[in-house]
């Protein structure tokens, strides 16, 4: 069964085809600042103006496709509703079933396909995400996540104070590779669950003061909020009894953050997988995957009931 995932949460509109065991396609427009972060009309007046051409370049023909799936939440009202609009309007067209699907969990069902990790633990760092996922008792539960905003943001936000502009992330990983000194910050671990707001506080302290150098606060910002991530889902897989992690989301495309959790499962005697860039980011493909095994497993949706859910959790039905 050939299924089109339409993903649009936040910064990206992706398109993606899938059978129920491969990608065939995954194409994407991704909107981004040389100053400043997400605006959330702009970025969804970005995405409108790009479709056209993003569906130029789509090579399935679309009478070939028999279902189609969308993120449904959660997200970016502005950016959602980009997405379910498209579906609704491929669906009434082509006459195919629709169904919506929650982003978070999909970055788990995708990454189970690509790297064929059986029953892992997700540390889920995105944007605006970042939670430690696992199916366990018959569902997806959530056994930590930030307090406050997601570690991309939070790294994004951090860029926004070094002049740079959006996504910070990538930039701040080199920046990190020049740092020399470990500058103490604080670390935020909380039971299970992790906080960023009054790091970044520290942060602009010290930027305002002048004492360190951009290259040693963004290394010391990498070891500080990566080690509480892995601290999370270190503890997630002990208590869960899983010898699998998987890392989801786009500061997961992070070699630092990749190299920690490395060692942290050796350590365990546990095994890391890490699905190929184009699958850490927000993409269409996931989004097809899982509509495709829900729809496999039963799940039906009225057009009525497309309507999108900005503030959808991971554990809620
Ligand atoms: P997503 O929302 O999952 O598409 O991920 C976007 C977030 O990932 C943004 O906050 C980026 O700054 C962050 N990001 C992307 N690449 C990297 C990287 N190499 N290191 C750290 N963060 C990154
Ligand atoms: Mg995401």
């Amino acid at each position: 069964m050939l299924c089109l995932g339409i993903e649009s949460t936040a910064h990206t509109l992706g398109l993606g085809v899938v059978t129920e065991r491969r990608v065939l396609e995954n194409i994407k427009v991704s909107y981004t600042t040389t100053q400043g972060g997400i605006i959330p009309s702009r970025a969804s007046d970005y995405l409108v103006a790009e479709l056209p051409k993003l569906l130029a370049r789509l090579k399935t023909p679309l009478h070939k496709i028999e279902l189609i799936a969308f993120s449904q939440g959660p997200g970016i009202g502005h950016s959602l509703r980009i997405g379910a609009f498209l579906a609704r309007a491929f669906a009434v067209k082509l006459k195919k079933p629709i169904i919506g699907v929650n982003h978070c969990v999909a970055h788990l069902e995708i990454g189970k396909l690509v790297t064929k990790a059986k029953d892992p633990v997700l540390l889920y760092t995105s944007g605006a995400n970042t939670q430690v996922i696992a199916f366990q008792g018959g569902r997806y539960r959530i056994f930590g996540e930030t307090l406050d905003m997601g570690v991309g943001n939070f790294l994004d936000a951090f860029g926004r104070e070094l002049g740079l502009g959006f996504p910070a992330g990538p930039q701040i990983e080199q920046l990190a590779l020049k740092g020399k000194h470990y500058v103490k910050l604080p670390y935020v671990v909380k039971g299970m669950d992790v906080s960023f707001g009054g790091l970044l506080t520290n942060l602009k302290q010290k930027l305002s003061k002048g004492d360190y150098s951009k290259e040693d606060l963004a290394y010391s910002v990498q070891e500080t909020v990566f080690a509480m991530l892995l601290e999370v889902a270190e503890r997630a897989m002990a208590h869960c009894n899983k010898q699998e992690l998987l890392l989801g989301g786009g500061v997961a495309c992070n070699k630092r953050l990749q190299e920690m959790a490395r060692i942290m499962c050796r350590e365990r005697n546990a095994e890391l997988f890490v699905p190929a860039n184009e699958f850490l980011v927000d993409n269409g493909a996931m989004i097809a995957y899982l509509g495709l095994v829900e729809y496999k497993k039963g799940r039906r949706m009225k057009l009525e009931d497309t309507i999108i859910r900005p503030d959808w959790r991971t554990d809620e039905d």
